[in-house]
């Protein structure tokens, strides 16, 4: 791959060809047509109506799915009523647990199945579904389960009561992933649940409704529903809705708001976000780069927390952008199902739009694109990743949540400066520092308004530790004792 030249600089070489190593999609079972799982059963939507998913990679259609009105959501949320009230209520914590660990267990049996699917579905590229998205579901559900019969340690001196009956609304950029970050918790509380996935990635949500079934899970204590927005804008007003988790954008997150102000539900909003990653001049800058590419490309940018925005000291922004543009250069964009995969398939055709509408914005207001050469699938949507400098703090790029694999960089000189920059957006939900000293982290970190803080490495999640978000990324923290807490009256 690299070659020395003459005067004794490396010159790289990103021509190699990889062998394609696809995924089997043998372990990958999907039905043509889903129904409704309400109250331990697929049912047919009271609707009568169906819409398609499909694969965002090829644009072929995957399966098609209920689509869920209101009837179909009350009918939901009196299972999970009757539930809460007879059975899941009422069950010693212990036993709870059990299925809990049963699930768990499941899902890791099925991970492969699960992976493929994920990839299917949404476009993400299988190194990720496989590597990081189904280990840390099982990984939500082992530990909540954990939990289940320990909450009066979790929570010392508090009188502790399950909420209710809980409505779950998840977006489709990690669709199995948050359905275990809302129900793994929802059930080791002691509540009850009805899900709706997101319209462009239900078959993951799905298949788990399967493993909940064979699990006997006692019916209705878990009803899965899919349907888009009018669907979740039905679960968000239903009466007997004690709790709502939403997972997605910052506007839904305010109708939402809206919609239950006046009301006893409790809510969690977990929103956009608009990262800043800061890279100072003693960070190890190779580690930096990576982690600054991990924090954005992989994942086609669909991640609410991806860093966004590149903060570089000054006297090290050469050689960080020469860097990234030959890393970026290496950035292999395609088939989500090959395993050489770094950039899969943007998530709907509705989302590349956007995308492209910003890169176009960029390019009104005079930025400097700069984007990979590689070459990418005729069919399907695929975005190449791209890097905008010359960027200003006003710019609509570094202000505006993009959600895709769009990075804008600026420079800086000093610690107030960028923690003043790295503020300046509406949002608040992550940021990563690259720093050689442990001071330099606990100044920013204590200074820069996000929930989360990555230094030195980014995007790790862990069942144990909390998430979410200040300012318009909402407000609530899923994950950890945090995320039970969010779940119980106390
Ligand atoms: P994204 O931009 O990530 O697609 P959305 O906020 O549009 O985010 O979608 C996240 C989830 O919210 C999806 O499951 C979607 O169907 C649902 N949703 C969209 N509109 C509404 C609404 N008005 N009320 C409740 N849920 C909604």
């Amino acid at each position: 791959m690299a070659k020395t030249t003459k005067n004794n600089t490396i010159k790289l070489n990103f021509d190699t060809k990889y062998a394609p190593a696809p995924e089997s999609k043998a372990s990958a079972k999907i039905d043509a047509k889903y129904d409704l799982f309400i109250n331990g059963k697929f049912e047919k939507p009271s609707s009568k109506k169906y819409f398609d998913t499909i694969n965002p990679a090829t644009e072929e259609k995957l399966s098609e799915v209920a689509d869920a009105n209101a009837a179909d959501v009350d009918k939901a949320v009196k299972a999970a009523r009757t539930a809460y009230d007879k059975t899941w209520g009422k069950m010693p914590a212990k036993e709870r647990a059990k299925y809990i660990y049963r699930i768990a267990r499941m899902i890791q049996e099925r991970a492969r199945e699960f992976s493929v699917i994920e990839t299917l579905d949404g476009g993400k590229p299988i190194r990720e579904s496989r590597d990081v998205d189904v280990p840390l579901v099982a990984n939500h559900f082992f530990y909540y389960a954990g939990w289940a019969d320990k909450l009066e340690y979790a929570f010392p001196n508090k009188k502790i009561a399950p909420l209710g009956v809980a409505g779950q609304i998840i977006p489709w950029n990690f669709p199995l992933l948050m359905a275990a970050w809302k129900i793994a918790p929802a059930l080791a509380t002691g509540n009850t649940v009805v899900l709706k996935p997101a319209e462009t990635t239900p078959l993951t949500a799905l298949k788990l409704a399967e493993i909940i079934q064979e699990s006997d899970l006692p019916p209705g204590v878990v009803n899965i529903i899919t349907g888009a927005g009018a669907t979740g804008a039905a679960i968000v007003n239903h009466p007997d809705i004690n709790k709502i988790a939403f997972t997605g954008s910052t506007n839904v997150g305010k109708i939402i708001q809206k919609a239950v102000a006046g009301t006893d539900k409790k809510v969690t909003l977990e929103l956009g976000g608009k990262a800043a990653n800061i890279i100072f001049d003693d960070a190890p800058l190779d580690q930096a780069v990576e982690g600054i590419i991990n924090g954005i490309f992989f994942n086609q940018g669909h991640v609410c927390c991806a860093g966004s925005r590149l903060f570089v000291q000054e006297s090290v922004y050469d050689t960080v952008l020469r860097k990234l543009k030959d890393r970026l250069e290496s950035l292999i964009v395609g088939d989500p199902l090959d395993k050489n995969t770094d950039i899969g398939a943007i998530n709907s055709k509705e989302q590349m739009d956007n995308i492209v509408k910003y890169l176009k914005i960029g390019e009104k207001e005079g930025l400097d694109m700069y984007q990979s050469s590689c070459p990418i699938p005729k069919k399907g949507f695929f975005i190449r990743p791209t890097l905008f400098t010359n960027v200003a703090q006003s710019s609509r790029l570094a202000q505006e949540e993009i959600f895709g694999p769009v990075l804008t960089i600026q420079t800086f000189r000093t610690d107030d400066e960028v923690i003043e920059k790295a503020n300046n957006t509406p949002f608040g939900l992550s940021a990563g520092v690259w720093t050689d000293k442990g001071s330099k982290i606990f100044n920013l970190t204590t200074k820069l308004r996000a929930g989360v803080i990555w230094a030195n490495t980014y995007n790790k999640f862990d069942p144990t530790s909390p998430f979410g978000g200040y300012k318009e990324s909402g407000y609530g923290r899923e994950g950890g004792l945090h995320g039970l807490g969010a779940y119980l009256n106390l």
